[in-house]
């Protein structure tokens, strides 16, 4: 999941080029491996760069296996790379000392390739023929590439197929038991994302690579976390990604926007016409709360630089339209400092203050509307009001035969068998539509647009929507402020929980990235 996407950070790069001049040949002790298997050209298709290893993480040595043998190749991002020379060990360490980098066959504990540059990539002798290889013990797609990290440490880099990377993010991001259309929908988000990191330089251009693979990012864990019907999402939908006014754009997702999700400029920065905030009633309600004394308050902000002396008030100084908090102002004896948009949940923690829609001591609300603003459809209301709504009158009912025969069915005899058997009449008791009723007994209304909603619960569709969200102060005096919110994280874009309530509710994948992600394209 992301609950988390922090805008670019800006990392140091300590050491830009020591390698490149280190290395300047790129040879050995080389031996020719197979004939057979012998390639010219590595054909990887878009390549994505995934950062395994860096900067604190960074390595001083790491091993590489692969059955078939190896071959180095001049990476090139569009994925077309000239073999320069093959390799015939099965497992190899790549090790930095004093700023040099050696490739040994383990086995043999010789030394098979020096002068290796960060534009080189080990990569399967057998590539083409869908070899995969291990980096210390972990099977990944694509090959390997370094970039230095000090003067005695190296960053790891998986440069893989894009098609391959989606396939290794949604196990991890989605679930493979999420319905099909929901796993599309996030493979069409995770690759849109990736695409542009690598198009426009991500999080992590300083480094060498286009993403992480934590949550900071997109989680991704390679070939071994891969399922069948995760791969199939990822197949179904290669090469797509979403578009805005014709450019790939960078599809934030994450997890529960907690009822409504938020423009962009409300958490991070420019406004992007992409990234609006739409109702969202198909994430199910997630609550969490969290309690700080005043005086643990007066530390974390002293911690912060932030000295206001005894903390007498905690006050809500901003909200966005949709209720997400935008502004927090602490005051004390001696001054007051603000916190705004996402460095609110930076200050606090954000696993702890999970998302910007909270109150101080507040309560969850549930709020009905509709999708123009209107009134919704009750049960109570009499089939007239329903009907002028544009719910489904259940005026002539059909049973359609195999051969497109007919036959009338009366109206007050439709009835539901639920699972046990047992038959439950849909239509007399309210008299303003088709309901389906679903094994806890709860009746969801079939509206004019073939779509399901419930009338007074929690997924909702057009004619419907229940809005969650929070009641509570704006302020807080009482020496502890105890924050009640909604969601997790910075509800930017596709929010995973509603997604997969969506696919639930039998939504097609471009019907929920067109929900979340406002006048795009998808191809
Ligand atoms: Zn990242």
């Amino acid at each position: 999941m992301i609950p988390e996407k922090v805008s670019n950070s800006q990392f140091k790069r300590s050491v830009c080029c020591l390698l490149a001049v280190l290395m300047c040949t790129l040879l050995c002790t080389v031996h020719v491996f197979a004939e057979a298997g012998e390639q010219t050209e590595v054909h990887m298709g878009q390549t994505i760069k995934v950062g395994l290893k860096y900067g604190s993480t960074a390595v001083s040595r790491f091993t590489v296996g692969c059955d078939g043998g190896f071959c180095v190749a001049n990476y090139s991002s569009n994925g077309n790379m000239p073999v320069l020379q093959t390799v015939s060990a099965t497992e190899l360490e790549i090790a930095v000392n004093g700023g040099e980098v050696s490739v040994k066959d383990i086995a043999t504990g010789d030394t098979v390739l020096s002068g290796m540059t960060t534009e080189n990539m080990i990569l399967p002798l057998f590539y083409n023929e869908g070899y995969s290889i291990s980096i210390d013990g972990t099977m990944y797609h694509g090959g390997v590439m370094f970039t230095p990290s000090g003067s005695d440490k190296i960053n790891i880099i998986n440069a893989v197929n894009i098609d391959q990377y989606v396939c290794g993010v949604l196990p991890s991001e989605i679930g493979s038991s999420s319905p099909m259309e929901t796993i599309k929908a996030q493979a069409v988000a995770a690759r849109s994302y990736a695409l542009v990191s690598a198009l426009e330089g991500g999080n992590h251009a300083s480094y060498g690579f286009d993403v992480c693979p934590s949550t900071h990012c997109q989680v991704y864990r390679g070939l071994k976390s891969e399922s069948e019907a995760c791969n199939r999402a990822a197949s179904e939908t290669a090469g797509q990604c979403i578009y805005y006014e014709g450019k790939p754009v960078m599809a934030y997702y994450a997890k529960n926007s907690g009822g409504y999700t938020q423009n962009v400029e409300d958490v991070w920065s420019s406004r992007l016409g992409y990234l609006r905030a739409v109702p969202d009633p198909y994430c199910q309600p997630y609550l969490w709360e969290k309690t700080y004394s005043f005086s643990e308050l007066e530390s974390r902000l002293a911690a912060d630089g932030k000295n206001v002396g005894t903390l007498t008030k905690v006050e809500i100084t901003g909200l966005a339209d949709n209720g997400n908090v935008k502004e927090i102002t602490f005051t004390g004896t001696e001054g007051s400092a603000s916190y705004s948009k996402y460095t609110i949940r930076s200050f606090f923690g954000s696993s702890d203050v999970k998302s910007n829609l909270f109150r101080f001591n507040g309560a969850v609300k549930y709020v009905d509307v509709g999708e123009d603003g209107s009134i919704p459809v009750r049960e109570t209301e009499t089939p007239e009001d329903a009907a002028a709504k544009g719910v489904l009158m259940l005026k002539e009912l059909f049973m359609l035969g195999a051969n497109g025969s007919s036959g009338q069915i009366k109206a007050d005899e439709v009835y539901v068998i639920g699972a046990g058997g047992e038959a439950k009449k849909v239509y007399a008791d309210s008299g303003v539509g088709i309901y389906a009723v679903n094994a806890a007994g709860d009746k969801y209304l079939i509206n004019d647009t073939g779509t399901i909603a419930k009338p007074n619960g929690d997924a909702g569709s057009s004619d419907y929507m229940t809005i969650t969200t929070v009641e509570g102060s704006l302020n807080e005096t009482s020496g502890s402020l105890r924050i009640v919110g909604l969601g997790y994280g910075h509800g930017i874009g596709m929010q995973q929980d509603g997604a997969i309530a969506m696919g639930k509710l039998g939504w097609s994948y471009d019907q929920i990235l067109k929900y979340y992600y406002t006048g795009i394209e998808i191809r």
